[in-house]
């Protein structure tokens, strides 16, 4: 009876052992030493082989169930002496042959497939899942998230309260066009940057308050905010975030880290950066309050110039450059509308609140 060489995978481990294969009549026998040297026998059932079409000359046959056992044999007439030693026994595996035979193209096409479904997930439900939620989430709820989230931030800070107090004061001078409750914080820090939290809270850092020259930038800067709370940015922003992280870690199916994000989730509103397409947005909102107020819009282009004019002087800058991407078609886009606008009245009442914000009064 011949036998032939061939290589054996014992379906544990990946390591191939020379063996020899001896076919029987029910069954084939494969006949090799272990690592300790110890001779084995394997028995394999003629009815429970399956040929794997690989492709190359080099013929593969799998064993029983997963993690099948498998072996590989190179003998050119290996296939002809099956044939003849078993006529009309197929040991092809008509499942494994469909998927297989289509060999590298079908395999492209399913990788394809699931590469395409996870980019659909991540670039299409996720961001329109995101905004869909923020636009539904309860007013009760947002009002909530940005209280806790304020009061997270403000126990680490110094709140200036007189300029807190002014501010505010300044604020109920101008029509926001909102139902929400705006509620001004000055915070004492050298960080030139502003936000506005879920629900109506904005807190401006004494950085920035310090830099503003004039009564109109002042409204500028608030209706810009005002824009990002209207239009619920930083819900939007977040809940972004949070479902790509959470679609990330799922698929890593790292838990750990979405605890951790869901206990930094208040951390992370005050350092949100939006999109370019949300800050144009909260421009246009703060060029409709100016005018609706009758207030000169060149306030939008005078900040932005106070926000430039700080580029290169100073590093905390850099921070709310990253954070809030202020670009050259922003600039133009303010300097067009403001250009258009009609004779205004004079805002007394305003400019008074400025002056005493300006002494600190
Ligand atoms: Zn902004």
């Amino acid at each position: 009876m011949q036998d032939y060489a061939v290589k054996y995978y014992d379906g544990q481990s990946s390591r191939s052992m020379n063996a020899f294969l001896m076919l029987r009549d029910e069954h084939w026998l494969i006949l090799y030493r272990d690592a300790n040297g110890v001779e084995q026998t394997v028995r394999w059932e003629l009815d429970q082989v399956k040929k794997i079409d690989t492709g190359s000359v080099v013929n593969t046959f799998h064993y029983g169930d997963f993690p099948h056992q498998s072996m590989e044999i190179e003998d050119p007439d290996f296939l002809r002496d099956l044939n003849n030693k078993y006529p009309g026994h197929n040991f092809i595996n008509p499942a494994y042959h469909r998927v297989l035979s289509g060999g590298w193209k079908t395999m492209s096409i399913l990788v394809a497939v699931t590469i395409g479904l996870l980019a659909l997930f991540a670039f299409v439900v996720v961001p329109n899942g995101a905004s869909w939620i923020a636009g539904n989430v309860p007013r009760s709820f947002e009002i909530q998230l940005g209280e806790d989230a304020y009061a997270a931030f403000i126990a680490t800070q110094d709140e200036d309260s007189l300029r807190s107090r002014l501010l505010n004061r300044f604020a109920q001078q101008i029509n926001f066009d909102t139902d929400y409750k705006i509620n001004i914080t000055v915070v004492e820090s050298s960080e030139i940057n502003a936000f506005a939290l879920p629900g109506g809270r904005i807190v401006v850092f004494s950085g920035l308050l310090d830099r503003i020259k004039s009564a109109e930038e002042l409204a500028a800067l608030l209706g810009h905010e005002v824009g990002h709370v209207k239009h619920r940015h930083s819900i939007k922003a977040q809940v972004r975030s949070l479902s790509t992280y959470l679609f990330v870690s799922i698929l890593l199916s790292d838990i750990n880290g979405v605890t951790a994000v869901l206990i930094d989730n208040a951390k992370m509103l005050s350092t949100l950066s939006y999109s370019r397409k949300l800050e144009h947005l909260a421009d246009e909102e703060a060029l409709a309050v100016l005018e609706k107020n009758q207030i000169d819009q060149h306030g939008l282009v005078d900040l932005f110039k106070t926000l430039q004019g700080e580029a290169g002087k100073d590093p905390e800058f850099l921070k709310f450059i990253s954070s809030h991407p202020l670009t050259s078609d922003r600039i133009a886009f303010a300097k067009k509308v403001a250009r258009g606008q009609k004779e205004l009245e004079e805002y007394r009442d305003l400019e008074r609140i400025w002056e005493k914000i300006e002494t600190r009064e």
